[in-house]
């Protein structure tokens, strides 16, 4: 059963279900329950995440018999019925109900309550570790051994095939028999096997293309058997395979699928015009006669892997070629390079960021920003290193987070709504594309722009609907644009009846942008058109005033503010401000 984020939350009281309510928002997939102890053993394996607002003792009395394992426990967090504290109880780390904990308290403004020694003490767990960086953990018994060495301050010796950052605290060795960590997808790395079975941990990168053809009609447990023949002979771990490789009309051969899905591994296909391409590939008469292609594992396993050489060629067992190489690139990008988070925080406190971001702010070694908005996360940043310098310093601050991040520490660039709208993440990949003129090495650097609520939806959300229909967003700021665009664009916008939305409206303190906005619409516009003024939305002096193009002017108008012109069918009723999409028109 699939239970990717599925969450179940499960209430005794009244209250208890109010708070249920409110934490429904957070995640998707969610789902209400009454509590009774017998309900639990039949959803224990239905969700990922169990969330019991109830006595902790509770709790322990009904789980008790249904926990298993840590990689196949759901996350479990209780939550007292104030929504005070998120107790993180079962599957930590790898379940993830340390971060659902974090999550759930920042959502309500509670504190989240983490045990795990690793997060106490600030160490890296090596089993979210691994997860992190895709290496698959072959036996968990040699795990405990040495996490409690590490917690002890015996820092793990960590011998690897591939190149990988090392958290703070590991030590890397070339000796693979003196290592603790082996992080190689060859099966053993030396002949002496050693003292005790479970004292060194071998983890496994995904990093093998395996390239098979087969006869129609060949099964899965042959095509498997195969398989794992050919890299136990040569030395290479099953856990390490990537992907397979293959021609793109064996691409639905059914044995194939099944052995592909058993394992969740991806099948690559290539036409015979490509698998041909390869150079250097003996040629099979029998298999060009049926599938017009050379070779079929050779091609196929170098094609998927981008490797010139194989590391295991054509071997042929029953109904099956297979081919094996190395994945040139590592597949996990994202662990391997410095990493960039340019981060949305949405329009006010920390309940409208989601909690991707918040995930991500969470990761961050270093976070750069804009005073205001910091102070408005100042909860989930308060033990990180921040950057933090004037409004007019952009570039600088630009500037110094990608420094930061291609010296190894992961960043956060923050800015308040979307990052991608009147924000920074334009500036950084502009920095960044100077940077790359300049032969810097940015390749290294791994960016993701994480959205935020932005300003528009935040205000028209307060407003009711006003942006039901085609709409143009115009910043009133000549600080970088000059002002003769911006009329112009406020022209066309009025001219062909765009609802507008008009950011920084009193840019550097001049009051005769808006007013020349105002007058421009007025050519085009009723005075009786709808205007949505929103001041400081979802912050704490938030202030909403709907009015009409006539009297807009009467009211207070500053930079914390939006300003929203509906069209010619925009309606105000009940003090909300709604353009019709025209669904009442449609019979
Ligand atoms: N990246 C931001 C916009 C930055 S430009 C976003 O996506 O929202 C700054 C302008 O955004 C302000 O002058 C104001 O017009 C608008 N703005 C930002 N936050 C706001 C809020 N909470 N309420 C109303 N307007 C806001």
């Amino acid at each position: 059963m699939n239970t990717e984020n599925k969450t179940a939350i499960l209430y005794i009281t009244e209250n208890g279900l109010e708070l249920a309510e409110r934490l429904k928002s957070l995640y998707k997939d969610t789902q209400i329950l009454k509590f009774k102890s017998e309900v639990v053993p039949k959803i224990w394996n239905e969700y990922k995440n169990l969330i019991f607002i109830m006595a902790t003792g509770i709790v322990v009395r009904t789980i008790a018999p249904l926990i298993k394992d840590k990689k196949i426990d759901p996350a479990v967090v209780v939550l007292d019925e104030t929504g005070k504290y998120a107790i993180s109880l079962l599957s930590g780390h790898i379940g993830g109900a340390n971060d659902l904990a974090r999550e759930v308290a920042n959502f309500l403004g509670g504190e989240a309550v983490i045990t795990t020694a690793s997060d106490v003490n600030n160490m890296t767990s090596i089993d979210l570790w691994a997860k992190e960086n895709d290496l698959i953990i072959e036996d968990w018994r040699a795990l405990p051994h040495i996490a409690t060495n590490f917690l002890n301050n015996v820092k793990p010796k960590v011998y690897s095939d591939i190149e990988i950052s090392m958290p703070t605290g590991f030590q890397i060795t070339d000796n693979p028999a003196s290592a603790d960590i082996l992080i190689t997808n060859k099966n053993a790395l030396f002949t002496h096997s050693p003292i005790h079975p479970f004292t060194q941990l071998y983890l496994r990168p995904k990093n093998l293309a395996v390239g098979i053809g087969c006869n129609s009609g060949t099964s899965a447990d042959e095509i498997e058997n195969a398989v794992r023949t050919v890299l136990d002979e040569n030395n290479m771990s099953f856990l390490s395979i990537h992907l397979i490789a293959t021609i793109n009309i064996k691409g639905n051969e059914q044995g194939l699928r099944t052995f592909a899905e058993k394992y969740n591994l991806k099948i690559k296909t290539f036409t015979a015009d490509e698998l041909n391409s390869v150079e250097g590939i003996g040629k099979s008469d029998a298999v060009f006669k049926a599938t017009g292609a050379n070779a079929v594992s050779e091609p196929a396993a170098l094609l998927a892997s981008g490797a010139s050489e194989l590391l295991v060629p054509k071997q042929k067992i029953g109904n099956v070629t297979i081919a094996v190489a190395e994945l040139i690139t590592p597949i996990l990008q994202h662990s391997l390079t410095p990493k960039l988070y340019i981060v949305g925080t949405g329009p006010g406190g920390i309940e409208h960021i989601t909690p991707y971001a918040q995930n991500a702010i969470r990761k961050s070694d270093v976070i750069v920003g804009y005073g205001t908005y910091l102070d408005l996360i100042q909860e989930l940043i308060k033990d990180k290193e921040v950057v933090s310098t004037g409004m007019t310093q952009e570039i600088d601050r630009c500037k110094k987070a990608v420094e930061l991040a291609l010296s190894g520490k992961t960043v956060s660039v923050i800015s308040g709504g979307d990052p991608g709208i009147y924000a920074m993440a334009g500036l950084v990949f502009e920095i960044l594309r100077t940077a790359d003129q300049q032969e810097k090495d940015t390749a290294a650097l791994n960016i993701e722009v994480i959205p935020g609520i932005s300003a528009l939806n935040a205000c028209a959300a307060r407003l009711g609907a006003p942006l039901m229909h085609d709409f143009a967003v115009i910043s009133l700021s000549d600080r970088l644009t000059p002002w003769e665009l911006i009329e112009k664009r406020l022209a066309a916008a009025a001219m062909s009846d765009f609802v507008t939305v008009l950011y920084n409206p009193k840019s550097m303190g001049r009051p005769e942008h808006i007013n020349n906005a105002r007058a421009i619409f007025l050519k085009h516009r009723s005075t009786e058109t709808p205007v949505g003024i929103v001041k400081g939305a979802m912050r704490g002096n938030e202030r909403i005033i709907i009015t009409n193009l006539r009297d807009m002017l009467n009211y207070d108008i500053d930079m914390q503010t939006t300003v929203i012109v509906g069209n010619s069918q925009t309606f105000t009723w009940n003090n909300y401000m709604i353009t019709p999409r025209g669904y009442e028109n449609k019979k």
